[in-house]
């Protein structure tokens, strides 16, 4: 088979043996794969090593095999190298490893995630504020995954009434009826719920007006992503 042409963000890289690397990478359009690029750290190859480190945005081709499995990537050039200093680079990595957690290396439409990650790494430079990025990507993607937060309805009942609490088992909020039977929810107060809905509708290049977050409330929607991150993807 001829090799795919992909466009990639390399979620997490790892040196293998003498001169090559394995890399995780989201891609454009095939989903997440487990990668090997076979000699790139060899300096006769003056392949740059921004060509494979995490939170690069770049392009390779990739020799899919019929099974799922450690796929040959060659030919990684730069696109971009979201090489960013200090905070900036620290939550782009933390990001980065985060979603290399959540995501599953699978075949799958990826270019919303995939759209939404380029999007991240061209705005951080502008973002004084990291925790609204933070909120914003991570509801994002669990979103996308199909974890939730899921906000219209209670999801034990259905009902939309007295949605105060919120539950990261079910991935979303639970009304006050349903509440003594859903023991894992806990006390959300409306506002945050719908700063919360707030992060799932504003396009990301929005993120630079958000100029502070209060602690109680950014405390409060962490514990909600946390939470579903918690029950769904930590094995
Ligand atoms: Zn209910």
């Amino acid at each position: 088979m001829p090799p795919t042409k992909v466009k990639a963000i390399v979620l997490k890289k790892i040196n293998f043996r003498e001169t090559s690397v394995i890399v995780h990478l989201l891609t454009d359009s095939i989903g997440k794969i487990h990668g090997i690029m076979k000699g790139v750290r060899n300096p006769t190859k003056k392949i740059p090593p921004l060509a494979y480190q995490q939170g690069s945005f770049i392009e390779a081709f990739v020799y899919l095999k019929p099974k799922s499995g450690l796929e040959l990537v060659t030919k990684p050039e730069i696109i971009d190298s979201f090489n960013f200093k200090d905070e900036a680079g620290i939550l782009w990595h933390r990001l980065l490893s985060d979603l290399d957690r959540f995501i599953p290396a699978s075949r799958f439409n990826s270019q919303e995630i995939y759209d939404l990650l380029v999007q991240t790494g061209n705005i951080i430079p502008q973002v004084k504020n990291h925790r609204a990025i933070e909120l914003l990507v991570t509801e994002r993607i669990l979103y996308y995954l199909g974890f939730g937060p899921f906000l219209e309805k209670c999801l034990v009942c259905g009902k939309s009434e007295n949605l105060y609490f919120f539950s990261g088992k079910l991935g979303g909020v639970v009304c006050s009826n349903c509440r003594a039977r859903e023991t894992t929810a806990f006390r959300l107060p409306p506002k945050h719920i719908q700063v919360l809905k707030f992060f799932h509708k504003i396009p990301i290049s929005q993120i630079p007006m958000i100029k502070y977050i209060p602690e109680g409330l950014y405390k409060n929607l962490k514990k909600c992503l946390d939470e579903i991150v918690e029950y769904h993807l930590v094995d």
